[in-house]
Protein backbone atom coordinates (compact mmCIF):
# COMPACT_ATOMS: atom_id res chain seq x y z
CA UNK A 1 0.00 0.00 0.00
CA UNK A 2 2.62 2.34 1.18
CA UNK A 3 4.59 2.59 -2.32
CA UNK A 4 1.56 4.38 -3.77
CA UNK A 5 2.13 7.03 -1.06
CA UNK A 6 5.83 7.33 -2.67
CA UNK A 7 5.18 8.49 -5.68
CA UNK A 8 5.15 12.10 -6.81
CA UNK A 9 2.28 13.76 -7.30
CA UNK A 10 3.05 14.20 -11.36
CA UNK A 11 3.34 9.83 -11.42
CA UNK A 12 0.59 9.13 -9.31
CA UNK A 13 -1.52 11.80 -11.33
CA UNK A 14 -0.54 9.75 -14.59
CA UNK A 15 -1.70 6.30 -13.29
CA UNK A 16 -4.52 7.54 -11.96
CA UNK A 17 -5.11 8.82 -15.29
CA UNK A 18 -4.29 5.81 -17.38
CA UNK A 19 -6.37 3.43 -15.07
CA UNK A 20 -3.01 1.70 -13.37
CA UNK A 21 -3.90 2.73 -9.89
CA UNK A 22 -7.34 3.62 -8.69
CA UNK A 23 -8.36 6.94 -6.91
CA UNK A 24 -10.22 4.54 -4.33
CA UNK A 25 -6.51 2.84 -3.97
CA UNK A 26 -4.76 6.17 -2.76
CA UNK A 27 -7.56 7.08 -0.89
CA UNK A 28 -7.34 4.08 1.45
CA UNK A 29 -3.73 3.91 1.58
CA UNK A 30 -3.60 6.97 2.33
CA UNK A 31 -6.38 6.89 5.10
CA UNK A 32 -4.66 3.93 6.60
CA UNK A 33 -1.33 6.02 7.27
CA UNK A 34 -3.61 8.43 8.57
CA UNK A 35 -4.87 5.83 11.17
CA UNK A 36 -1.32 4.65 11.69
CA UNK A 37 0.63 8.03 12.46
CA UNK A 38 -2.26 9.31 14.27
CA UNK A 39 -0.09 9.79 17.37
CA UNK A 40 1.24 12.64 15.53
CA UNK A 41 -1.14 14.38 15.61
CA UNK A 42 -1.86 16.10 12.26
CA UNK A 43 -5.46 16.15 11.89
CA UNK A 44 -7.82 17.33 13.66
CA UNK A 45 -10.84 15.94 11.52
CA UNK A 46 -10.60 13.19 8.97
CA UNK A 47 -13.31 12.90 6.11
CA UNK A 48 -13.47 9.44 5.81
CA UNK A 49 -16.68 8.49 3.72
CA UNK A 50 -16.21 11.78 1.67
CA UNK A 51 -13.01 10.96 0.52
CA UNK A 52 -13.89 7.41 -0.28
CA UNK A 53 -16.70 8.69 -1.91
CA UNK A 54 -15.15 11.26 -3.79
CA UNK A 55 -12.57 8.34 -4.96
CA UNK A 56 -15.21 6.14 -6.27
CA UNK A 57 -16.64 8.96 -8.29
CA UNK A 58 -13.59 9.87 -9.86
CA UNK A 59 -12.70 6.14 -10.91
CA UNK A 60 -16.54 6.25 -12.14
CA UNK A 61 -15.54 9.22 -14.20
CA UNK A 62 -12.44 7.69 -15.87
CA UNK A 63 -14.50 4.67 -16.77
CA UNK A 64 -16.95 6.55 -18.58
CA UNK A 65 -13.89 8.04 -20.64
CA UNK A 66 -14.07 11.59 -18.82
CA UNK A 67 -11.04 13.41 -18.93
CA UNK A 68 -9.70 13.54 -15.17
CA UNK A 69 -8.26 16.88 -13.34
CA UNK A 70 -4.26 17.91 -13.06
CA UNK A 71 -4.54 16.26 -9.38
CA UNK A 72 -6.85 13.58 -10.05
CA UNK A 73 -6.50 11.10 -6.67
CA UNK A 74 -4.38 12.93 -5.02
CA UNK A 75 -4.78 12.97 -1.11
CA UNK A 76 -4.72 16.78 0.45
CA UNK A 77 -4.26 17.54 3.55
CA UNK A 78 -6.19 21.26 4.46
CA UNK A 79 -5.47 23.60 6.91
CA UNK A 80 -8.71 23.92 9.57
CA UNK A 81 -8.54 27.98 8.45
CA UNK A 82 -9.99 27.15 4.93
CA UNK A 83 -13.76 26.90 5.10
CA UNK A 84 -15.09 23.64 3.93
CA UNK A 85 -18.95 22.87 3.04
CA UNK A 86 -18.60 19.06 4.00
CA UNK A 87 -16.49 18.97 7.49
CA UNK A 88 -16.26 21.12 10.10
CA UNK A 89 -13.67 24.09 10.44
CA UNK A 90 -12.39 25.37 13.61
CA UNK A 91 -8.96 26.97 13.15
CA UNK A 92 -7.66 25.58 15.91
CA UNK A 93 -9.87 27.24 18.51
CA UNK A 94 -12.74 26.54 20.81
CA UNK A 95 -14.69 29.30 19.73
CA UNK A 96 -15.69 28.12 16.68
CA UNK A 97 -17.32 24.89 18.64
CA UNK A 98 -19.85 24.92 20.76
CA UNK A 99 -18.71 23.24 24.09
CA UNK A 100 -15.63 24.09 25.45
CA UNK A 101 -15.04 20.98 27.36
CA UNK A 102 -15.89 17.92 24.76
CA UNK A 103 -13.84 16.23 22.86
CA UNK A 104 -13.57 18.29 19.40
CA UNK A 105 -16.03 15.88 17.19
CA UNK A 106 -18.03 16.06 20.18
CA UNK A 107 -17.80 19.90 20.73
CA UNK A 108 -20.52 20.77 17.96
CA UNK A 109 -17.36 22.59 15.82
CA UNK A 110 -18.75 25.15 13.15
CA UNK A 111 -19.70 23.37 9.91
CA UNK A 112 -19.16 26.41 7.00
CA UNK A 113 -22.09 26.61 4.37
CA UNK A 114 -20.09 27.18 1.76
CA UNK A 115 -15.78 25.58 0.58
CA UNK A 116 -12.89 28.53 0.12
CA UNK A 117 -11.93 29.74 -3.99
CA UNK A 118 -8.99 27.44 -2.82
CA UNK A 119 -11.23 24.33 -1.80
CA UNK A 120 -13.00 24.97 -5.06
CA UNK A 121 -10.23 24.44 -7.27
CA UNK A 122 -8.94 21.40 -5.87
CA UNK A 123 -12.32 19.58 -6.02
CA UNK A 124 -12.40 20.95 -9.82
CA UNK A 125 -8.69 19.46 -10.38
CA UNK A 126 -10.55 15.94 -8.62
CA UNK A 127 -7.71 15.98 -5.69
CA UNK A 128 -8.98 13.90 -2.33
CA UNK A 129 -9.42 16.24 0.26
CA UNK A 130 -8.77 13.80 3.12
CA UNK A 131 -9.25 16.35 6.42
CA UNK A 132 -8.45 19.07 8.06
CA UNK A 133 -4.90 19.72 9.55
CA UNK A 134 -4.22 20.86 12.88
CA UNK A 135 -2.62 24.78 13.14
CA UNK A 136 -1.81 26.80 16.10
CA UNK A 137 -4.99 29.13 17.56
CA UNK A 138 -6.30 31.19 14.61
CA UNK A 139 -2.95 30.55 12.98
CA UNK A 140 -0.95 32.27 16.02
CA UNK A 141 1.99 30.32 16.87
CA UNK A 142 5.52 28.83 15.37
CA UNK A 143 5.09 25.68 17.02
CA UNK A 144 1.29 24.33 16.99
CA UNK A 145 1.38 24.19 20.58
CA UNK A 146 -1.18 26.72 20.52
CA UNK A 147 -3.58 24.36 18.66
CA UNK A 148 -6.95 24.79 21.32
CA UNK A 149 -7.60 20.82 20.73
CA UNK A 150 -3.55 19.14 20.66
CA UNK A 151 -0.62 19.45 19.65
CA UNK A 152 1.22 18.23 17.06
CA UNK A 153 4.56 16.38 16.75
CA UNK A 154 7.43 16.35 14.15
CA UNK A 155 7.93 12.98 12.46
CA UNK A 156 11.82 12.94 12.72
CA UNK A 157 11.32 13.51 16.53
CA UNK A 158 8.50 13.72 18.02
CA UNK A 159 9.39 14.90 21.16
CA UNK A 160 9.95 17.98 18.97
CA UNK A 161 7.53 20.83 17.37
CA UNK A 162 6.59 20.65 13.66
CA UNK A 163 6.92 24.41 13.76
CA UNK A 164 3.73 26.53 13.30
CA UNK A 165 1.10 27.75 12.30
CA UNK A 166 0.38 24.88 9.60
CA UNK A 167 1.67 22.25 12.27
CA UNK A 168 -0.67 19.65 11.08
CA UNK A 169 -0.57 20.41 7.23
CA UNK A 170 3.55 19.90 7.40
CA UNK A 171 2.87 16.74 9.70
CA UNK A 172 0.53 15.37 6.89
CA UNK A 173 3.07 15.64 4.07
CA UNK A 174 6.34 14.65 6.06
CA UNK A 175 4.77 11.55 7.25
CA UNK A 176 3.54 10.10 4.33
CA UNK A 177 0.13 10.56 5.09
CA UNK A 178 -0.71 12.65 1.71
CA UNK A 179 1.15 13.86 -0.98
CA UNK A 180 0.44 17.49 -0.41
CA UNK A 181 -1.13 19.71 1.85
CA UNK A 182 -2.39 23.62 1.98
CA UNK A 183 -1.52 25.86 4.66
CA UNK A 184 -1.79 29.78 5.23
CA UNK A 185 1.37 31.75 5.59
CA UNK A 186 1.03 35.69 7.75
CA UNK A 187 4.59 35.44 9.05
CA UNK A 188 6.06 32.07 8.13
CA UNK A 189 3.78 29.25 8.81
CA UNK A 190 4.02 27.39 5.39
CA UNK A 191 7.73 27.79 4.89
CA UNK A 192 8.89 27.45 8.90
CA UNK A 193 7.01 24.23 9.65
CA UNK A 194 8.10 22.74 5.81
CA UNK A 195 11.41 23.50 6.76
CA UNK A 196 11.43 22.13 10.59
CA UNK A 197 9.67 18.92 9.19
CA UNK A 198 11.76 18.66 5.79
CA UNK A 199 9.49 19.32 2.81
CA UNK A 200 8.62 22.03 0.57
CA UNK A 201 6.61 24.87 0.83
CA UNK A 202 5.69 27.73 -0.92
CA UNK A 203 3.62 31.41 0.03
CA UNK A 204 3.31 32.66 -2.67
CA UNK A 205 3.16 36.31 -3.24
CA UNK A 206 0.77 38.51 -1.46
CA UNK A 207 -2.84 38.34 -3.70
CA UNK A 208 -1.30 35.63 -6.16
CA UNK A 209 -3.99 33.35 -4.08
CA UNK A 210 -7.49 34.15 -3.30
CA UNK A 211 -8.21 34.00 0.21
CA UNK A 212 -11.77 33.72 0.32
CA UNK A 213 -13.01 31.26 2.85
CA UNK A 214 -9.51 31.99 4.98
CA UNK A 215 -10.47 32.18 8.54
CA UNK A 216 -8.43 35.80 8.37
CA UNK A 217 -5.58 36.45 10.78
CA UNK A 218 -3.72 40.00 9.61
CA UNK A 219 -5.32 40.52 6.02
CA UNK A 220 -2.90 42.55 4.76
CA UNK A 221 -0.34 39.87 5.15
CA UNK A 222 -2.06 36.18 4.83
CA UNK A 223 -1.51 34.12 2.08
CA UNK A 224 -2.70 30.46 1.35
CA UNK A 225 -0.15 28.17 -0.41
CA UNK A 226 0.92 24.71 -0.98
CA UNK A 227 3.15 22.30 1.01
CA UNK A 228 4.25 18.62 -0.78
CA UNK A 229 7.19 16.64 -0.74
CA UNK A 230 9.17 17.60 -3.54
CA UNK A 231 8.80 21.10 -5.59
CA UNK A 232 7.13 19.94 -8.74
CA UNK A 233 4.49 18.88 -6.60
CA UNK A 234 3.96 22.09 -5.06
CA UNK A 235 4.54 23.95 -8.04
CA UNK A 236 1.26 21.82 -9.57
CA UNK A 237 -1.11 22.33 -6.68
CA UNK A 238 -0.44 26.29 -6.69
CA UNK A 239 -0.91 26.29 -10.34
CA UNK A 240 -4.28 25.09 -9.42
CA UNK A 241 -5.02 27.21 -6.79
CA UNK A 242 -3.36 30.25 -8.05
CA UNK A 243 -5.22 33.29 -10.08
CA UNK A 244 -7.87 35.98 -10.09
CA UNK A 245 -11.39 35.74 -7.64
CA UNK A 246 -13.71 38.14 -8.03
CA UNK A 247 -14.86 37.12 -4.46
CA UNK A 248 -11.39 38.42 -3.20
CA UNK A 249 -10.43 42.21 -4.56
CA UNK A 250 -6.85 42.14 -3.42
CA UNK A 251 -6.21 39.06 -5.88
CA UNK A 252 -4.14 39.98 -8.74
CA UNK A 253 -5.59 39.84 -11.96
CA UNK A 254 -2.11 38.88 -13.12
CA UNK A 255 -2.10 35.57 -15.02
CA UNK A 256 -0.32 32.25 -13.42
CA UNK A 257 2.30 31.47 -13.94
CA UNK A 258 3.60 27.92 -15.44
CA UNK A 259 4.79 26.86 -12.51
CA UNK A 260 5.47 23.28 -13.21
CA UNK A 261 7.02 23.70 -16.92
CA UNK A 262 9.30 26.37 -14.62
CA UNK A 263 10.83 23.67 -12.84
CA UNK A 264 12.62 22.47 -16.22
CA UNK A 265 14.06 26.05 -16.83
CA UNK A 266 17.78 25.61 -14.81
CA UNK A 267 19.04 28.75 -12.86
CA UNK A 268 21.83 29.04 -15.68
CA UNK A 269 22.23 33.26 -15.60
CA UNK A 270 20.29 34.07 -12.72
CA UNK A 271 21.61 35.75 -10.13
CA UNK A 272 21.22 34.88 -6.21
CA UNK A 273 21.42 37.26 -3.94
CA UNK A 274 22.95 36.25 -0.02
CA UNK A 275 21.68 39.18 1.80
CA UNK A 276 24.31 39.39 4.79
CA UNK A 277 21.63 40.82 7.57
CA UNK A 278 19.92 36.62 7.00
CA UNK A 279 23.48 35.52 8.21
CA UNK A 280 24.52 37.28 11.56
CA UNK A 281 24.40 36.56 15.45
CA UNK A 282 22.10 33.98 16.51
CA UNK A 283 21.49 31.44 13.11
CA UNK A 284 23.04 28.52 14.23
CA UNK A 285 26.56 27.21 12.97
CA UNK A 286 25.14 23.85 11.37
CA UNK A 287 22.21 25.41 9.87
CA UNK A 288 23.94 28.65 8.78
CA UNK A 289 26.89 26.28 7.11
CA UNK A 290 24.31 23.85 5.46
CA UNK A 291 22.84 27.30 3.45
CA UNK A 292 26.05 27.91 2.76
CA UNK A 293 26.42 24.93 1.12
CA UNK A 294 23.48 24.83 -0.66
CA UNK A 295 24.10 28.50 -1.75
CA UNK A 296 27.54 27.17 -3.33
CA UNK A 297 25.70 24.14 -4.71
CA UNK A 298 23.37 26.61 -6.72
CA UNK A 299 26.11 28.67 -7.47
CA UNK A 300 28.07 25.85 -9.61
CA UNK A 301 24.43 24.62 -10.91
CA UNK A 302 25.45 28.08 -12.74
CA UNK A 303 24.01 30.88 -10.67
CA UNK A 304 25.73 34.20 -10.05
CA UNK A 305 26.57 34.57 -6.59
CA UNK A 306 25.92 38.10 -4.91
CA UNK A 307 26.01 39.64 -1.57
CA UNK A 308 23.14 41.95 -0.60
CA UNK A 309 22.49 44.28 1.85
CA UNK A 310 18.84 44.45 3.45
CA UNK A 311 19.64 46.63 6.31
CA UNK A 312 16.20 46.96 7.92
CA UNK A 313 15.87 43.23 8.75
CA UNK A 314 16.20 43.92 12.31
CA UNK A 315 13.20 45.63 12.62
CA UNK A 316 11.10 43.15 10.94
CA UNK A 317 9.84 41.38 14.33
CA UNK A 318 8.33 44.35 16.11
CA UNK A 319 7.45 45.76 13.09
CA UNK A 320 5.35 42.46 12.38
CA UNK A 321 4.04 41.94 15.78
CA UNK A 322 2.40 45.47 15.76
CA UNK A 323 0.43 45.07 12.26
CA UNK A 324 -0.57 41.24 12.56
CA UNK A 325 -1.88 41.97 16.31
CA UNK A 326 -3.67 45.06 14.82
CA UNK A 327 -4.93 43.58 12.35
CA UNK A 328 -5.81 39.92 14.04
CA UNK A 329 -7.45 42.76 16.92
CA UNK A 330 -10.08 43.71 14.03
CA UNK A 331 -10.40 40.24 12.43
CA UNK A 332 -11.02 38.44 15.69
CA UNK A 333 -14.09 40.82 17.01
CA UNK A 334 -16.99 38.81 14.55
CA UNK A 335 -16.54 36.13 17.33
CA UNK A 336 -18.48 37.62 19.98
CA UNK A 337 -21.04 34.66 20.80
CA UNK A 338 -24.21 35.94 18.44
CA UNK A 339 -23.02 34.82 14.40
CA UNK A 340 -20.86 31.49 15.10
CA UNK A 341 -19.94 28.60 17.51
CA UNK A 342 -19.63 29.51 21.15
CA UNK A 343 -22.05 31.16 23.54
CA UNK A 344 -21.68 31.74 27.03
CA UNK A 345 -24.26 34.25 28.86
CA UNK A 346 -22.84 36.56 31.47
CA UNK A 347 -23.22 36.71 35.18
CA UNK A 348 -25.49 39.89 33.63
CA UNK A 349 -27.97 39.85 31.72
CA UNK A 350 -26.33 42.33 29.31
CA UNK A 351 -24.70 41.98 25.49
CA UNK A 352 -21.40 42.87 27.18
CA UNK A 353 -20.94 40.33 29.69
CA UNK A 354 -22.12 37.75 27.05
CA UNK A 355 -19.20 38.87 25.13
CA UNK A 356 -16.88 38.86 27.82
CA UNK A 357 -17.98 35.53 28.68
CA UNK A 358 -18.08 33.92 25.36
CA UNK A 359 -14.80 35.07 24.00
CA UNK A 360 -13.12 34.70 27.23
CA UNK A 361 -14.12 30.84 27.57
CA UNK A 362 -13.57 30.69 23.43
CA UNK A 363 -10.06 32.37 23.22
CA UNK A 364 -6.77 30.53 24.01
CA UNK A 365 -4.57 32.43 26.35
CA UNK A 366 -1.77 34.00 22.97
CA UNK A 367 -5.39 34.79 21.15
CA UNK A 368 -5.74 37.09 23.87
CA UNK A 369 -2.27 38.03 24.39
CA UNK A 370 -2.44 39.20 20.61
CA UNK A 371 -6.10 40.82 20.81
CA UNK A 372 -4.81 42.77 23.63
CA UNK A 373 -1.16 43.94 22.05
CA UNK A 374 -2.78 44.93 18.85
CA UNK A 375 -6.21 46.54 20.22
CA UNK A 376 -3.10 48.70 22.16
CA UNK A 377 -1.24 49.55 19.27
CA UNK A 378 -4.61 51.10 17.56
CA UNK A 379 -5.82 52.99 20.63
CA UNK A 380 -5.79 56.83 20.24
CA UNK A 381 -3.08 57.56 22.66
CA UNK A 382 -0.94 55.21 20.74
CA UNK A 383 -1.86 54.74 17.12
CA UNK A 384 1.59 57.03 15.79
CA UNK A 385 3.60 55.89 18.07
CA UNK A 386 3.28 52.11 16.99
CA UNK A 387 0.71 51.25 14.21
CA UNK A 388 1.76 54.07 12.03
CA UNK A 389 4.92 53.96 12.92
CA UNK A 390 5.25 50.34 12.01
CA UNK A 391 3.50 50.87 8.64
CA UNK A 392 6.17 53.08 8.00
CA UNK A 393 8.75 50.46 8.59
CA UNK A 394 6.94 48.06 6.85
CA UNK A 395 7.77 50.80 3.75
CA UNK A 396 11.38 51.15 4.84
CA UNK A 397 11.42 46.78 4.49
CA UNK A 398 9.60 46.46 1.34
CA UNK A 399 12.38 48.97 0.05
CA UNK A 400 14.97 46.84 0.75
CA UNK A 401 13.43 44.05 -1.18
CA UNK A 402 13.00 46.53 -4.34
CA UNK A 403 16.60 47.64 -4.05
CA UNK A 404 17.94 43.64 -3.66
CA UNK A 405 15.75 43.22 -6.88
CA UNK A 406 17.21 45.84 -8.97
CA UNK A 407 20.36 43.35 -8.13
CA UNK A 408 19.78 40.11 -8.30
CA UNK A 409 16.59 37.85 -9.15
CA UNK A 410 16.05 35.62 -6.12
CA UNK A 411 17.27 36.13 -2.71
CA UNK A 412 18.33 32.85 -0.54
CA UNK A 413 18.27 32.65 3.59
CA UNK A 414 17.97 30.61 6.62
CA UNK A 415 14.22 29.58 7.59
CA UNK A 416 14.73 29.62 10.77
CA UNK A 417 17.76 30.49 13.23
CA UNK A 418 17.97 26.89 14.81
CA UNK A 419 16.51 23.49 14.11
CA UNK A 420 13.09 22.13 15.59
CA UNK A 421 12.91 22.50 19.06
CA UNK A 422 11.37 20.48 21.98
CA UNK A 423 7.95 20.48 22.68
CA UNK A 424 7.02 23.02 26.00
CA UNK A 425 10.69 24.49 25.31
CA UNK A 426 9.38 28.30 24.02
CA UNK A 427 5.40 27.97 25.37
CA UNK A 428 6.72 29.93 27.97
CA UNK A 429 8.33 32.44 26.69
CA UNK A 430 6.67 34.38 23.92
CA UNK A 431 9.13 36.50 22.79
CA UNK A 432 11.50 34.13 22.29
CA UNK A 433 9.04 32.56 19.77
CA UNK A 434 8.64 35.33 18.35
CA UNK A 435 12.12 35.95 17.72
CA UNK A 436 12.60 32.73 15.92
CA UNK A 437 10.11 34.09 13.01
CA UNK A 438 12.95 36.62 12.30
CA UNK A 439 14.48 35.28 8.84
CA UNK A 440 10.35 34.68 7.48
CA UNK A 441 8.19 37.72 8.20
CA UNK A 442 9.95 39.93 5.91
CA UNK A 443 8.67 38.30 2.88
CA UNK A 444 5.00 39.10 4.32
CA UNK A 445 5.36 42.62 5.03
CA UNK A 446 7.27 43.00 1.66
CA UNK A 447 4.23 40.81 -0.21
CA UNK A 448 7.10 38.92 -1.81
CA UNK A 449 6.99 34.82 -2.47
CA UNK A 450 9.46 32.80 -0.60
CA UNK A 451 9.89 28.92 -0.95
CA UNK A 452 11.01 26.59 1.28
CA UNK A 453 13.16 23.46 0.31
CA UNK A 454 14.71 20.66 2.36
CA UNK A 455 18.45 20.72 1.69
CA UNK A 456 19.92 18.59 4.45
CA UNK A 457 20.10 17.34 7.95
CA UNK A 458 21.89 18.18 10.90
CA UNK A 459 24.24 15.91 12.40
CA UNK A 460 22.64 13.23 15.12
CA UNK A 461 23.86 13.83 18.56
CA UNK A 462 23.98 11.79 21.58
CA UNK A 463 20.77 13.94 22.74
CA UNK A 464 18.97 14.95 19.46
CA UNK A 465 18.51 12.71 16.11
CA UNK A 466 19.01 14.56 12.39
CA UNK A 467 16.95 16.95 11.89
CA UNK A 468 15.91 18.87 8.60
CA UNK A 469 16.89 21.82 7.69
CA UNK A 470 15.50 24.10 5.07
CA UNK A 471 16.79 26.60 2.34
CA UNK A 472 14.57 29.89 1.88
CA UNK A 473 14.13 31.29 -1.41
CA UNK A 474 12.55 34.54 -2.11
CA UNK A 475 12.38 36.47 -5.34
CA UNK A 476 10.09 39.37 -6.52
CA UNK A 477 6.41 39.48 -6.71
CA UNK A 478 5.01 36.80 -9.28
CA UNK A 479 8.11 35.84 -9.93
CA UNK A 480 7.44 32.24 -8.15
CA UNK A 481 8.62 30.99 -11.41
CA UNK A 482 12.13 31.69 -10.19
CA UNK A 483 11.82 30.04 -7.13
CA UNK A 484 10.43 27.05 -9.13
CA UNK A 485 13.35 26.79 -11.15
CA UNK A 486 15.87 27.44 -8.61
CA UNK A 487 14.50 25.41 -5.91
CA UNK A 488 14.05 22.21 -8.84
CA UNK A 489 17.47 22.37 -9.76
CA UNK A 490 18.69 22.05 -6.52
CA UNK A 491 16.56 19.05 -5.71
CA UNK A 492 17.72 17.71 -8.80
CA UNK A 493 21.17 17.80 -8.13
CA UNK A 494 20.75 16.92 -4.25
CA UNK A 495 23.46 14.41 -3.45
CA UNK A 496 20.96 11.59 -1.41
CA UNK A 497 17.64 10.93 -2.12
CA UNK A 498 14.87 12.54 -0.86
CA UNK A 499 14.63 13.19 3.04
CA UNK A 500 12.60 11.03 5.11
CA UNK A 501 11.86 10.94 8.29
CA UNK A 502 13.17 7.69 10.21
CA UNK A 503 10.03 4.70 10.73
CA UNK A 504 7.45 5.88 13.55
CA UNK A 505 8.55 3.98 16.55
CA UNK A 506 6.25 1.76 18.43
CA UNK A 507 2.97 2.72 16.88
CA UNK A 508 -0.16 1.29 18.72
N1 LIG B 1 4.72 32.65 13.76
C1 LIG B 1 4.09 33.82 13.25
C2 LIG B 1 3.01 34.26 14.20
O1 LIG B 1 2.90 33.66 15.21
C3 LIG B 1 3.53 33.58 11.88
C4 LIG B 1 2.25 32.83 11.88
C5 LIG B 1 1.65 32.69 10.51
O2 LIG B 1 2.33 32.82 9.50
N2 LIG B 1 0.35 32.44 10.50
O3 LIG B 1 2.30 35.17 13.98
Amino acid sequence: MSEILDLTIPELVARVHLGQLSAEEVARASLARIEATRSLGAFLHVARTATIEAARSIDERRARGEQLGPLAGVPIAIKDALCTRDAPTTAGSRILTRDPDAPLEAAGPWQPPYDATVIERLRAADALLVGKANMDEFAMGSSNENSAFFIARNPWDPTRIPGGSSGGSAVAVASGATLAALGSDTGGSIRQPAGLCGIVGVKPSYGRVSRYGLLAYASSLDQVGPMAQDVRGAARVLEVIAGADERDSTCTTAPVGAYERACERGVRGLRLGVPRQYFEAGLDPELAEATRGAIAALGKLGCEVLEVDMPHTKYGVSTYYLLATAEASSNLSRFDGVRFGLRRDGERADIHAMYRATRGRGFGAEVKRRIMLGTYALSAGYYDAYYAKAQRVRTLIAKDFQQAFAKVDMLAAPITPMPAFRLGEKLSDPLSMYLADVYTLPANLAGVPGLTVPVGTTAARADRPALPIGLQLMAAPNAEETLFAAAAAWEAARPGPRLRPPPLAAQG
